[in-house]
């Protein structure tokens, strides 16, 4: 089976529509959350989001934007967006939004999804040494999170050290892809990347795709109309600091 992995998608329909334009052949999508909050399209990405069907867990921007929970965690910025995207859902796919459920969920054997990581749906996994702890712990091999916005493989193998990749792509122009073979008696914690507002200093979206038969997973990096999702930003009134930061990719 193939499987498409995506995540953060915060309501960016040029980033998303690009991605699906450019996604290789899949069976499943598995949709790791932050569906909205931040971008100008939150309906349009929740109604291809739902079109695209299959396993969704929920995100923090999902739960604020759908008034799950408050804004107290959430900067000036953010807090903002939320609200004018609580303000513009229509109320059918604010009940969705909101019915979203919690991570982790394991929609395969050997195989969980969680927005943040598996102990905290809310948990930001930057540093490599929490990953290793949870993976040590973690009841299955393959975990696939979002929420840093950064796509990265954590992986931990049998009685060795864990090990950090991010992928190395030539550059940060173009459609570009990298290819990771699963190996046998090693965990994995994997992030696809965020589609909508990539924070890893390449503004490109980013995908992936999981291919259970040939145990393989592909990062993917797609260029998309940046200018435009940008200027929708600022004509909704949104802070312009949302704008600024997908050209820059952080
Ligand atoms: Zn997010």
């Amino acid at each position: 089976m193939r499987l498409l992995v995506i995540s953060d998608i915060h309501a960016n329909l040029e980033a998303l529509e690009a991605c699906l334009d450019a996604a290789p052949e899949y069976d499943r999508v598995y949709n790791l959350g932050d569906i909205v909050g931040y971008g100008a399209n939150p309906n349009e990405t929740t109604k291809r989001s739902r079109e695209l069907g299959s396993i969704f867990v929920r995100g923090n921007h999902d739960k604020a934007c759908s008034g799950l929970t408050n804004l107290d965690d959430f900067n000036p910025i953010a807090g903002l967006a939320a609200l004018w995207t609580r303000q513009m859902l229509e109320p059918d796919h604010l009940a969705f939004l909101r019915e979203l459920p919690q991570g982790p969920l394991e929609p395969m054997e050997n195989v969980q999804l969680v927005h943040g990581s598996p102990r905290d749906e809310d948990e930001y996994l930057l540093m490599a040494s929490d990953a290793y702890a949870q993976m040590a712990h973690a009841a299955v091999p393959l975990v696939f999170f979002g929420h840093t916005h950064v796509q990265r493989c954590f992986l931990l193998e049998a009685d060795g050290p864990g090990k950090s990749l991010i992928p190395a792509y030539k550059s940060a122009k173009g459609k570009q892809t990298i290819k990771l073979e699963l190996k046998a008696n090693t965990k994995y914690m994997v992030n696809p990347g965020s589609i909508g507002q990539p924070r890893d200093n390449d503004p490109r979206a980013g995908f992936l795709l999981y291919d259970t038969d040939q145990k393989s997973i592909t990062f993917h990096r797609v260029p998309y109309d940046i200018e435009r999702a940008q200027k929708k930003i600022i004509e909704a009134g949104l802070p312009e600091r949302l704008a600024i930061r997908l050209a820059e990719g952080r």
